[in-house]
């Protein structure tokens, strides 16, 4: 479940944006690092600052409230939601000094490893991405799809340990420290260099006897098959994020994005969270008035056409359009008058009749 970035700052939904900075700003200084040393704070600390970062920014506190948690989870990437939030200068604003704080200038690197991961040669998995391309119907209501992804997986032979029956031993050249340290001489004197173990990756193992299947890499590429749940609403380029799917690393596995394509509709059109529809109308149920069955999204409903309806005049079904947070946009329904190809002469009689009553302006059209 994602977490409700309300709840997490302890504000109510129609909080201002005041209320929203005070409530992070307290959360802020008790949670901070610095100040609150335990594993539980940092946790916490990161929430609150993922939350606020939504919050506080309008454009992605609009998505976050139309989309609810999960369905923003799924657009966005923690960098994303991060982009444009400058944490310090936040903090400074807020009149929040830490000082010489160890977190320095990187907070979010050493809290959130965005670039750290890799620095440490941790085995970090690559994020893919696949496209799916799905109908209108799905796109506006939701649907399961499979879809086929080329994926690094975790070699199932020696479950990624990337040994023989399992079996791993010392790395030889860290003697297990997992780092190697070298030392080389500049005009500023002796420096020593601490960095990853080359051979085993910094994790002062090695497997006994290489895996068969994999080499002894711990990974292999597989075709799966994956079933993704498209949620309601989402429209064409829409991107999913389905975390951890992506390839797979020791430390950490990489996100699979999946961008969605929708394909045209013969009879839906959408526009915003509004679809349109034409339908087709005999011209004498614009004057009689009269019922007639129309498509929607899900099925037919049959809708009551009143006496004298303009062709013009759109009719608007409340609620049948594409539905996002609590709510959904409108069918809009576009008449297009239908004349018949061919007419007896009883009926023209009629017609005739008509347009003689209704006098012969009408006849020869309006100038
Ligand atoms: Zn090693
Ligand atoms: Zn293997």
């Amino acid at each position: 479940m994602a977490k409700d970035f309300y709840e997490v700052l302890g504000v109510k939904k129609e909080a201002s944006a005041d209320e929203i900075k005070k409530a992070y700003r307290q959360l802020a200084l008790k949670f901070h690092p610095d100040v609150n040393k335990s594993k539980e704070a940092e946790e916490k600390f990161k929430e609150i600052n993922e939350a606020y970062a939504v919050l506080s920014d309008p454009e992605k506190k609009k998505q976050y409230d139309a989309f609810g948690p999960e369905g923003f989870n799924q657009r966005y990437t923690e960098q994303d939601i991060f982009r444009g939030f400058d944490f310090e200068k936040i903090f400074r604003d807020m009149g929040i000094d830490f000082g010489g704080s160890q977190f320095g200038g990187s907070i979010f690197d050493n809290l959130f490893g965005f670039s750290n991961a890799q620095q440490r040669g941790a085995d970090v998995g690559n994020d893919i991405l696949a496209e799916v391309r799905i109908s209108l119907k799905d796109a506006v209501l939701g649907a399961k799809k499979s879809i086929r992804v080329r994926h690094v997986v975790k070699c199932p032979a020696c479950n990624g340990t990337g040994s023989e029956g399992g079996r791993i031993v010392k790395c030889p050249t860290c003697n297990g420290s997992g780092q190697v340290s070298a030392t080389r001489r500049s005009m500023f004197g002796i420096i020593q260099t601490v960095s990853a173990c080359p051979t085993c990756g910094g994790r002062g193992t090695v497997p006994e006897k290489p895996c068969r299947s994999c080499g002894g890499t711990g990974k292999k590429v597989a075709d799966n098959s994956l079933e993704v749940s498209i949620p309601k609403g989402v429209d064409n380029g829409t991107r999913l994020r389905l975390r951890g799917m992506g390839d797979y690393g020791r430390d950490r596995s990489g996100d699979l994005y999946i961008d969605i394509a929708v394909e045209q509709d013969k009879t839906f059109k959408r526009k915003g969270y509004d679809i349109v529809t034409e339908v087709h109308v005999p011209f004498y149920v614009f004057l009689l008035g009269g019922k007639i069955t129309v498509p929607t999204l899900t099925g037919t409903t049959e809708i009551q056409i009143k006496e004298l309806q303009q062709p013009s005049e759109n009719i608007i079904l409340r609620g049948l359009g594409v539905p996002y947070s609590n709510t959904a946009g409108n069918e809009i329904l576009k008449l297009k008058v239908d004349i018949p190809k061919r007419m007896t002469k009883e009926q023209k009689e009629m017609i005739q009749k008509f347009a003689s009553l209704d006098g012969k302006k009408k006849l020869f059209g309006v100038f």
